[in-house]
């Protein structure tokens, strides 16, 4: 399994790149067809209680946030439910995830995240399971939201920077109070035996300045079931902070790397860490669950508080209006949605991906990385990752250790395997 660490991600700079526009009908001759969306996110609350720096909502380019009502109406809900029904029918789903997601979506208040969850179930009925969740920045977890979880049984994903002096850099109020107080409290409350079984996991975005090792560590005290690290978002044009495009140097890379060896090289299993787990699976030939890497469709969609149907959220860090579709749900299906180009690009896999990456001898594992980060103007998201090195430097070292580890356990196993022999040949 070893592979050239010095070739491909170092290509960079050569000509542009052909221009990734698919071509539906030609697609679907080639037996082609879309994905149903699987995942879908519901945006109860535009805006949030904190004014983190780093957030692709309110610091990036796409500002689409100061148009929207503050809160999903009731109606818009109920519409955003019967069009979820509609699609698991159309497409014979059985089972979907909702999110709910904001700005804040705690601070949409019980009654509407009530209203979200029971609306969806009744809607798609007892033949679809409705696996709900929500994406808090924890601070206003308090008993009156997990008595509400427990009773409506959703999962509760928490954002956490790693402990407090890490978390504090950018995820603070407005007047500049740090929050990881306030974060860290709402966590022991979810972690109280009464509420684990709540608990979906943190969600850590990547800082430089932070000791990986120690962020790490401060994240698994918590003991969470998963761990999603995020790389920062940026693009070409708006590289990320320590990321100079040119540079051959693989910060993030490294960073991610010495997290990878504490986890992986730790005598337990402390908990899953998603990048790392599912750049393995890859490595093993099989489809990835996540966005950040592989070639897996993207199965996604996003209801904003006024209707509008959008992309993932991430792409609103390339440019103003990058996730917006043009639809909304009183006049339209997710099945339209599934036909959009934009969309398509992001289900077809390796046929959407730059030359660069399809000339890259792991690009069936980085997938280009997460379509966001792939952004430049003028030749748009036929690219590479803005974090291709560091992507490369990852991916490789995993490797590595992955082969590694697989060639002692065989060499153990044919050692056992000998000595067995041997002492039944001894004792016949
Ligand atoms: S972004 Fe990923 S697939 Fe593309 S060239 Fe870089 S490492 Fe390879």
């Amino acid at each position: 399994m070893a592979i050239d660490v010095g070739a491909g991600a170092g290509e960079l700079t050569g000509g542009p790149e052909r221009s990734i526009v698919p071509d539906l009908e030609a697609l679907r001759r080639d037996g082609w067809r879309p994905v149903p969306f699987r995942q879908f996110v519901l945006k109860i609350h535009s805006r949030c209680n904190l004014a983190c720096d780093y957030c692709y909502m309110y610091e990036m380019a796409d500002q689409g946030w100061r148009s929207r009502p503050l809160r999903m109406t009731p109606a818009v809900i109920d519409r955003a439910a019967a069009r979820i029904a509609e699609h698991t029918r159309a497409h014979g789903l059985d089972r979907v995830q909702l999110v709910l997601h904001g700005g804040e979506p705690l601070l949409a208040g019980p009654d509407l995240v009530r209203r979200a969850v029971t609306s969806v179930r009744t809607a798609c009925g007892p033949g679809v399971a409705v696996d709900a969740r929500v994406q808090t920045n924890g601070v206003l977890l308090d008993e009156t939201f997990l008595r509400l979880f427990t009773e409506l049984d959703v999962r509760v994903g928490v954002s956490l920077d790693g402990d407090a002096a890490g978390h504090d850099l950018h995820r603070r109020h407005a007047d500049g109070r740090g929050s990881h107080g306030e974060v860290g409290e709402g966590l022991r409350r979810l972690t109280a035996p009464a509420y684990r079984d709540l608990f979906a996991g943190l969600l850590c975005t990547i800082d430089l300045r932070n000791d990986p090792v120690a962020t790490y560590e401060a994240l698994v005290s918590f003991e969470p079931p998963v761990v999603d690290f995020l790389l920062p978002h940026g693009t070409w044009d708006t590289p990320p902070p320590g990321r100079r495009p040119d540079d051959l140097a693989t910060p993030y890379g490294d960073w991610l790397v010495q997290v990878f060896d504490r986890w992986w090289h730790n005598p337990v299993r402390e908990t899953r860490v998603r990048l790392f787990s599912e750049i393995i699976r890859l490595l093993f030939g099989r489809p990835s669950r996540t966005e950040a890497v592989g070639l897996s469709p993207v199965a996604l969609v996003v209801v904003e508080t006024d209707g509008s149907i959008e992309q993932v959220d991430t792409l609103k860090a390339a440019y103003d209006g990058a996730a917006a579709t043009g639809l909304h749900i009183d006049r339209d299906d997710f099945g339209t949605v599934l036909t959009l180009p934009s969309v398509v690009t992001r289900q077809i896999g390796e046929r959407a991906l730059s030359d660069t990456c399809r000339a890259c001898p792991i690009h069936k594992v980085c997938g280009g990385g997460l379509y966001a980060h792939r952004y430049r103007a003028g030749s748009g998201f036929a690219n590479p990752s803005v974090y291709c090195r560091d992507l490369f430097r990852l991916i490789s070292h995993i490797r590595e250790a992955v082969s590694r580890d697989l060639r002692r356990h065989r060499e153990a196993a044919n050692k056992d395997t000998t000595a067995s022999g041997r002492g039944t040949d001894e004792t016949s």
